[in-house]
């Protein structure tokens, strides 16, 4: 087995051990804590929400995309949200989605690749898919648009009261931290407000240990070796910053975000010499017969469809043998994964 896939199978293998082992953690959250959280991101592998905020995988559910440009014409995107809310309905809970965008303090074109750096044009993306999806649900989701600083993971909150972060309630107590984000969020019902607090905290926490430790410029950059498209990679994220660009595969414009992952790619292996990069496709089932045989048969394809993509676009990198091929179906309750196709 080629040796990156070897590195992703040990990273599945102790996440998945750790996301059933988080189960009682997540039970325990959830009692507390009911309301349902997702957040809109972009592929690039430096967001990464659970690590910036401190939380177990399997809180908040990932929609990734280039850019985090999901738009609301996406005919399975919106039928996925919709799936979610109408989850949250039945339990009796609310939604929240963070809808983010992001960029570096320290240099521009550290910032999103997906939007050729213009922070302000992916912010206003944000803002109008945060309209449309308040439109479409209405007052059972809170859509909250989000800023995330990649240089020292702060997240901010943009309120229609101000803005807060986590660098800004540093040091702050549960209580105050919520009155902070009330001040900002007026219209946020208290159930979702005391909601919104662990996440801030995670984040207040995690960005406090940027004071000392503050990252390289060559860990502020690009530095992935996997493109993944497909869905159920919050567990390839968690603790392997930069690994991988990820890429839903509800994208009507496929093609086009895999040509720009693949242009990363190209990038990041011009600089280390010998290195191998894979193209890897995931799909979640959770029962055995038709669900299992459907996620197999959708990964395989999506996998031939990426590679040939990505040679048709860099027939150098198909060429230079430093480029693989790994295709995996996942058990959803464990997030374990089946390989079923390798190259
Ligand atoms: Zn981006």
């Amino acid at each position: 087995m080629k040796k990156i896939h070897e590195r992703i199978l040990e990273i599945n293998e102790k996440q998945s051990s750790a996301y059933v082992n988080d189960e009682s953690a997540r039970q325990r959250h959830w009692a507390k804590h009911t309301t349902f959280f997702a957040c809109i991101k972009c592929m690039d592998g430096r967001v990464h929400f659970p690590n910036m905020t401190l939380t177990p995988i399997g809180i908040v559910k990932p929609f990734r995309a280039i850019g985090g440009k999901f738009d609301v014409f996406w005919p399975s995107f919106l039928g996925r949200m919709r799936h979610w809310v109408e989850a949250a309905i039945h339990q009796g809970s609310r939604s929240c989605v963070f809808v983010s965008y992001h960029y570096s303090g320290s240099d521009p074109h550290l910032g999103c690749a997906g939007w050729k750096y213009d922070t302000a044009a992916a912010r206003a993306h944000a803002e109008k898919l945060r309209d449309d999806l308040r439109f479409v649900f209405g007052e059972q989701l809170t859509a909250i648009v989000a800023g995330i600083e990649t240089d020292c993971d702060v997240l901010t909150l943009h309120g229609p009261g101000g803005d807060v972060s986590g660098a800004s309630l540093k040091g702050k107590s549960e209580e105050e931290m919520r009155m902070e984000i009330k001040k900002c969020f007026p219209m946020v019902t208290d159930d979702v407000l005391r909601d919104l607090v662990p996440f801030m905290k995670g984040n207040a926490s995690h960005v406090s240990g940027f004071d000392t430790c503050a990252r390289t410029s060559a860990e502020k950059d690009h530095d992935e070796r996997i493109v993944a498209v497909g869905q159920g990679f919050d567990w390839l994220v968690t603790g392997n910053s930069n690994l991988a660009l990820i890429i839903n595969d509800s994208d009507p414009n496929l093609q086009e975000s895999v040509k720009v992952a693949a242009s990363l790619i190209v990038k990041n292996l011009a600089r280390a010499m010998n290195d191998e990069a894979t193209l890897f496709t995931n799909v979640p089932y959770t029962e055995p017969g038709l669900d299992y045989r459907q996620a197999i048969a959708r990964t395989k394809s999506l996998n031939a469809f990426i590679k040939k993509v990505v040679g048709d676009a860099y027939p150098e990198l198909s060429a230079s043998g430093c480029l693989h091929t790994l295709a995996t179906v996942m058990f959803e309750p464990s997030k374990k994964i089946e390989v079923v196709g390798e190259e």
